[in-house]
């Protein structure tokens, strides 16, 4: 009944879901198309950590101490570059799926941190178009640091307060 993974061709795609899964010492949550198999998908994201995470020979991302160090003048080095070529445009959006899939950037804006200018128009990193927002605050100010500090126009850090989706207000 089910599809079959169009990469291996063996295994059923199943549903397209949240998966989580450790690699390397750190907790993964990626999604998984309703094309891939869970395998497959797992497997793409793991060659992705490899070559990302070692990227210059620098590490993104290093856990201590229960916590997650992430190497933001890396990430603002390679987002500065990523016109350059299509090779430095992957790395980037290989980063940032690495920094959505350890929870430190996300969709989700309730609660969660933004760097802002005067318009107001976001300052954050993006996935693609979407805009991503820090779910810690000093994430956001290490990036806002080190990418805004010579900017002309003034900007803030802030942190987001009860959100309410279009489709929620629509929905009565
Ligand atoms: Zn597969």
């Amino acid at each position: 009944m089910s599809r079959v993974c169009y990469l291996c061709k063996k295994n059923e795609a199943g549903k397209p879901q949240d998966i989580t899964f450790q690699y390397k010492g750190f907790d993964f949550t990626i999604f998984k198309p309703g094309l891939v198999c869970e395998g497959c998908e797992k497997e793409r994201f793991m060659k992705l950590v490899d070559e990302f995470n070692k990227y210059k020979n620098k590490k993104l991302v290093t856990y201590s101490d229960g916590k997650l160090f992430i190497d933001w003048s890396l990430y603002v080095d390679t987002e500065s570059s990523w016109r350059e070529d299509t090779y430095s445009a992957d790395i980037k959006n290989g980063m940032t799926d690495i920094l959505e899939a350890l929870g430190i950037l996300t969709i989700e804006s309730a609660g969660n941190y933004e760097v802002i200018s005067a318009g107001p128009i976001s300052l954050n990193p993006r996935a693609h178009i979407m805009e991503l927002y820090f779910t810690h605050k000093e994430d956001a100010i290490s990036y806002a640091k080190l990418k805004y500090a010579n900017a002309q126009y003034n900007w803030e850090v802030r942190q987001i307060g009860e959100v309410i989706k279009k489709k929620e207000i629509l929905k009565n």
